[in-house]
């Protein structure tokens, strides 16, 4: 199939947007409330995101996919983060989970695990950090023993988002313990492998609707061919798919920093104070200056992120060398501290009723602050942003 022209992708992405905004409004929107007081994962969301091909945005068409890019990505994460944070994480883990695959899997790989996600709708998940390796990764402890036919894992990992929910798991492990990152390999684990059992569903502050567990390996028995890439390499997967991913998490801030921008307009220009709304104090002009601030140049951030991702530039010394995984950092980093210091505000400005659960600014606090601590916390943002400028230094 041919190139699209940059026009071509632009025109589509545009339309992209569009769509998924409508969805948003019309279907995601009116869930929000419902899906953080219950606690419970949205299954609804996840039929719906499948059905419009949100699921599969990066497969290539002739898996069934949307051809889409890192932008089409980041676009729809901030589409649906407008309307609900809960339900942007479960597609943002889902394309996270499936990015070892896209970049280092074989094609029969792809052909058995891309079916089922365009097919039979199934949910993929990252699944990295463990109990004692968190910012740490490379400290991980999993194991993976080759026996035959099959690796036999056995360790724990935890936090894994959309962990009860997924069909389809991308685990990393070690294969040489005690070599950090030389020993790290990955695999992409169906749910259905005998030793493999899902944790406890964590209780959050926010994205309480997301799907939080541990999934534990007792001698769970993965095929060889689910291995990808090659031994070893899995620590330059993982790095490689967070520079993919994290513009996207910083779109999902951007999307929930957005959502409380609008409705704190709204609000101000309804409520009224000392015989005026409170938008016509300017001291409540000065803070929506200040928060639509934050919000344009987190966006612009992002998509020149993405847009430099949409190069195609997956090779990690490649990556470093031109500064994509300075600018993935930033943007993340960026658009996250400002997503938590506009939602705060947002909460501000509705005074007491702002901490009521009778209106969402205080659900879109406890939603933003998340984008701060997952995919690296942002001092682990910065140590990757000073890496990059002192290595130039
Ligand atoms: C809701 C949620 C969903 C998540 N989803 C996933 C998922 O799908 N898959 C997955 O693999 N993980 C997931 N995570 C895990 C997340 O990526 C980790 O929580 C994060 O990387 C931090 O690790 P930690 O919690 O162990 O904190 P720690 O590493 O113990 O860090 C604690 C504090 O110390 C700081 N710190 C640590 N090292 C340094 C340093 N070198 N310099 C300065 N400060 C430092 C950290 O920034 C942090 O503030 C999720 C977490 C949450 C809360």
């Amino acid at each position: 199939m041919a190139e699209m022209s940059l026009e071509m992708k632009e025109e589509r992405n545009h339309l992209l947007r569009e769509s998924v905004k409508k969805i948003a409004s019309t279907k995601v929107a009116k869930r929000a409330a419902e899906i953080d007081a219950a606690g419970a994962f949205p299954w609804d969301m996840a039929e719906l995101f499948a059905q419009q091909g949100y699921l599969s945005v990066m497969l290539s068409e002739g898996y069934g996919g949307m051809d889409g890019d890192i932008t089409a990505f980041c676009i729809i994460a901030e589409e649906i983060a407008y309307a609900c944070g809960s339900s942007s994480l479960m597609i943002l883990a889902h394309s996270v989970g499936l990015m070892p695959l896209m970049m280092a899997g074989t094609e029969e790989q792809k052909k058995r695990f891309y079916e089922r996600v365009a097919k039979d709708h199934a949910l993929a998940a990252f699944a990295l950090t463990e109990p004692e390796a968190g910012s740490d990764a490379a400290s991980l402890n999993t194991t993976a023993v080759l026996e035959g036919d099959y690796y036999l894992l056995n360790g724990r990992k935890c936090f894994v988002t959309n962990g009860g929910a997924a069909d389809l798991y991308t685990v990393f492990v070690t294969t040489r313990p005690g070599e950090r990152t030389k020993g790290i390999s990955v695999f992409m684990v169906e749910k259905e492998t005998a030793g493999l059992t899902i944790g406890k569903r964590e209780e959050k502050l926010g994205m309480r609707g997301s799907d939080t567990t541990d999934l534990i390996f007792e001698n769970a028995m993965v095929p060889k061919e689910n291995l990808i890439g090659k031994e070893g390499g899995g620590w330059e997967i993982a790095m490689m798919t967070l520079n993919l991913s994290r513009p996207a998490i910083g779109a999902q801030a951007v999307g929930i920093a957005q959502g409380a921008i609008d409705f704190v307009l709204d609000y101000t220009t309804k409520r009224v104070q000392f015989g005026q709304k409170l938008a016509d104090f300017q001291g409540v002009q000065f803070m929506l200056a200040d928060m639509a601030m934050q919000v344009e140049a987190s966006r612009a951030l992002v998509y020149k992120a993405a847009t430099l991702l949409d190069q195609k530039v997956y090779e990690r010394d490649r990556m470093s060398a031109i500064g994509v995984d300075k600018l993935s950092a930033m943007a993340k980093c960026f658009a996250s501290d400002a997503a938590m210091r506009v939602t705060t505000d947002a909460v501000q400005l509705l005074g007491g009723y702002g901490y009521l659960r009778d209106y969402p600014a205080e659900r879109m606090m406890r939603d933003a602050k998340v984008t701060q601590i997952f995919e690296g916390s942002n001092q682990i943002q910065r140590a990757v942003i000073a890496r990059n400028l002192l290595r130039k230094a």
